[in-house]
């Protein structure tokens, strides 16, 4: 079987997860009776301690809703360069919430309260409104950087001074909180609607789940009709999110350990030109002139690795609960047998 490094989303379900999903008790969750679901939103909604929970099919659907719910039309979303809802999102914020984007440029995909403060507009009818900040943890193009609480703390500040919310994209928030020991709570308190993507790291198949005030997830419960993500019998796919939650999270941090030890074998070779620093389950890395990057793709496929080219020079691999302590192994074999 081939090494599959393209992106956590790859991930099969495991065999307790499939058990799990086949004996869920299910109803129909547009009428708000799938207990499944129902079981899962009050899950994390309680972990994170936040009041509701919305659960949607792609993380792409969580934070468009969560941008929209706290926007109007004209309105000014701010957000980092590298944002995936600004990067990835096929233009959401411009299709459904009607706004335009304020891109800061920050450090691997994170911003500061300064670079956020000169970004807000003044009040001025010539001006549009600011009424939202987009934070991502980790961030997906910084290569799995985690933010430092306190900046995000700052922000906040700054947010509740100017009358901004703050949403986090936290696709892969889980990986933040493992790698930097900090709790689901202290997100919850400093952010007005949290996304957690349960089909990255945790390995599901399908889900997200927006998080908020019971008031805003109302709203975003109605979002999520418009846009057609009222699901039925959602409860089978919901059961692998608690199962997940409960069983997949312990392993995050192997991940990890595998990403940093892949690392140290890439900074050895000479057209290895610079791997930037692993935090958590993603590795970015750049390649010499010598050695494309589509290049190196095409070698490692032949050797049943598969990876992505995120530029002319830079390669992806992404750590997940399929690349097992014996892969890793297999994988720095076929690394450091390559030409130096
Ligand atoms: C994967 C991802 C999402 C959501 O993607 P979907 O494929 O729509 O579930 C959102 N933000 C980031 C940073 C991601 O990596």
């Amino acid at each position: 079987m081939a090494i599959e490094l393209r992106s956590d989303t790859f991930t099969q379900p495991t065999p307790g997860m499939l058990q799990a999903m086949m004996a869920a008790p299910v109803g129909d969750d547009v009428f708000g009776e799938d207990p499944t679901v129902n079981e899962l939103e009050n899950l994390l909604a309680r972990q994170f301690g936040m009041e509701a929970g919305l659960f949607c099919p792609s993380g792409t659907m969580t934070n468009q809703i969560g941008i929209k719910m706290h926007t109007q039309p004209g309105d000014d979303v701010i957000c980092d360069q590298l944002s995936h809802v600004y990067q990835y999102e096929g233009g959401g914020i411009a299709v459904n919430s009607a706004c335009s984007v304020t891109l800061l440029q920050g450090n691997r995909g994170r911003i500061t309260a300064p670079q956020v403060a000169a970004a807000i507009q003044p009040d001025d009818v010539h001006k549009p409104h600011s009424s939202l900040v987009v934070l991502e943890n980790t961030s997906n193009r910084g290569g799995g950087a985690c933010y430092n609480f306190a900046y995000i703390e700052a922000i906040k500040e700054l947010c509740v001074a100017n009358g901004l919310k703050l949403h986090l994209d936290g696709a892969r928030l889980w990986n933040a909180l493992v790698a930097k020991q900090e709790t689901p709570a202290q997100y919850g308190r400093v952010f007005d609607s949290i996304s957690v993507c349960l089909s990255k790291g945790m390995g599901t198949p399908v889900g997200s789940v927006l998080l908020g005030t019971a008031a805003d997830i109302k709203k975003a419960r109605r979002i999520r009709k418009v846009l057609g993500g009222g699901m039925r019998q959602a409860g089978y796919l919901a059961a692998a999110g608690i199962y997940a939650v409960n069983n997949h999270l312990p392993l995050l941090a192997k991940d990890h350990a595998h990403a940093a030890a892949v690392a140290q074998v890439l900074q050895s070779k000479s057209w290895v030109k610079e791997v930037l620093p692993v935090e958590t389950n993603i590795l970015i890395f750049n390649t010499t002139d010598a050695m494309p990057a589509a290049k190196l793709v095409l070698q490692l496929q032949e050797l049943d690795v598969r990876c992505l080219a995120i530029s002319s020079q830079s390669i992806r691999f992404v750590f997940h609960l399929g690349v097992s302590d014996a892969d890793t192994d297999t994988l720095c074999d076929i690394l450091q047998q390559m030409p130096a």
